[in-house]
């Protein structure tokens, strides 16, 4: 029988210990934790998560800033933003929300944010100190998956671990937390051959690929924790992972369920960092 990874009820609990964290900066400090959310254009999905992290920073007691910018605005206008909130020293995270408007260069605006505000843990120097194995902001999706193999009691020293997709966001930082955790770590992408051979050898098995129910049983050992980081749509429209997950749920210890497993660690995360960053502060 196994164990379903209660991602909703670790990101409460998460949630409570940060609004505590964010109090107590607050009475030492005399200033609230805050966050700037950047939103450039009205792409509907953007627009849905940059409510639900301002409503995720209202509930913790983090004082949100929020900034909504037209899809036509320039580059400069928009670095000219990022660059005001480096230096305000109100605000200890900042975000924008991607994908940003084609027009716009996405690498050169996420560059104006500096490596202690860069609470989405993007930055060359953020991502660098990850590979080094130093502390630092790491990517919220893939850190959140950490905390509940911990949650769990799931120990990566060790054990086989295969992260199936290589994004920036997810596959590479995830990669490198569980090398960090001193799991023997295979990476696969569309390129792999041999795949189902690959994850079926998989003690751990971590998901993030984007495309529906594509993990069957036969790519997963027996026995296995698999982690869904998918979130995609299936035949009828319905929220779903990249785990087909009745039928690898019977053979895995511990599986996430989508929705509820991984997805509401994510915006914890972001809360989670932007307390660290409020705390790094000068
Ligand atoms: P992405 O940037 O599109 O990357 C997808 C990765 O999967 C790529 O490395 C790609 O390989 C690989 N891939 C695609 N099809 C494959 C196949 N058939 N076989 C093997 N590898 C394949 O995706 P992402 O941003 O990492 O997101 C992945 C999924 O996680 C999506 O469903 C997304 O919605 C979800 N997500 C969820 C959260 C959350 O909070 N729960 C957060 C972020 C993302 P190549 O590199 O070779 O192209």
């Amino acid at each position: 029988m196994s164990t379903i990874i209660d991602g909703k009820a670790l990101a409460a609990k998460l949630r409570g210990q940060i609004r505590e964290r964010a109090a107590a900066f607050c009475a030492e400090r005399g200033q609230d934790v805050g966050l700037a959310v950047v939103l450039v254009g009205n792409d509907p999905a953007s627009e849905v998560y940059v409510r639900n992290k301002i409503k995720a920073c209202e509930e913790t007691g983090i004082r949100s800033f929020s900034y909504r910018l037209p899809a036509e605005t320039r580059q400069e206008q928009l670095e000219e933003l990022l660059q005001t909130l480096a230096a305000d020293a109100r605000v200890h995270g900042i975000l924008v929300q991607l994908p940003l408007p084609k027009h716009l260069d996405e690498r050169a605006a996420l560059a104006c944010i500096p490596a202690e505000k860069d609470v989405d843990g993007f930055c060359a120097q953020n991502v660098g100190n990850l590979a080094m194995g130093r502390d630092t902001l790491v990517a919220c999706t893939p850190h959140g998956v950490m905390k509940m193999l911990e949650e769990y009691g799931i120990d990566p020293r060790g054990k086989r671990a295969v992260v199936l997709g290589r994004s920036n966001i997810v596959g590479k930082p995830m990669a490198m937390l569980l090398l960090n955790a001193d799991a023997t770590v295979t990476v696969c992408h569309s390129k792999t051959k041999d795949l189902r051979e690959v994850c079926s050898q998989a003690d751990i098995l971590v998901v993030a690929i984007g495309r529906a129910k594509f993990v069957t049983a036969d790519m997963v050992k027996e026995g296995a924790v698999v982690i869904d980081v998918g979130m995609d749509r299936d035949e009828n429209g319905k929220l779903c992972g990249d785990v087909d997950f009745a039928s690898v749920a019977p053979k895995a210890s511990y599986i996430t369920p989508v929705p509820g497993g991984v997805g509401p660690m994510t915006i914890t995360m972001l809360l989670y960092n932007t307390v660290l960053a409020a705390y790094g502060s000068k």
